[in-house]
């Protein structure tokens, strides 16, 4: 396997993910503008911890929670964000799921969340083309 992407890069990619998470959250409720101390962060000391207990743990509340964000375009975006900044702490961030390759980061910058690299997500794409037409 090729070398992960450098520690400084890696800090521009989560600072990008969560601006957009930021941005989403206040646009579903979550935050209100100028509460961004209150609530959520008061409660767990961090937005982050929020967001992956929310994916981790699979109480009723949690599952309802869940299946209330992917009721939404905005909510399953939220879900990539999150699992994206999860994998910046694992360690695997910015390799492609299907080739193992890191993903440019020109195209990292455009898409943070990314999980493939573009040439897989290409193919992808022609599949889920081709099973429509
Ligand atoms: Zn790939």
């Amino acid at each position: 396997m090729s070398k992960g992407h450098p520690k400084e890069k890696l800090e521009k990619y989560r600072q990008l993910l969560e601006n957009k998470r930021e941005a989403l959250l206040k646009e579903l409720g979550y935050l209100e503008d100028n509460s961004m101390n209150s609530t959520i962060t008061e409660s767990t000391g961090d937005i982050s911890a929020y967001s992956f207990h929310m994916a981790d743990q699979g109480t009723d509340a949690m599952e309802r929670e869940k299946a209330f964000l992917f009721a939404s375009r905005e909510g399953r975006f939220l879900y990539h964000l999150n699992q994206a900044l999860g994998r910046i702490e694992e360690g695997s961030y910015g390799r492609c799921e299907e080739c193992g390759e890191l993903i440019s980061e020109e195209r990292l910058t455009a898409v943070p969340h990314a999980r493939f690299c573009i040439s897989c997500k290409t193919k992808e794409d022609a599949r889920k083309a081709a099973k429509i037409s």
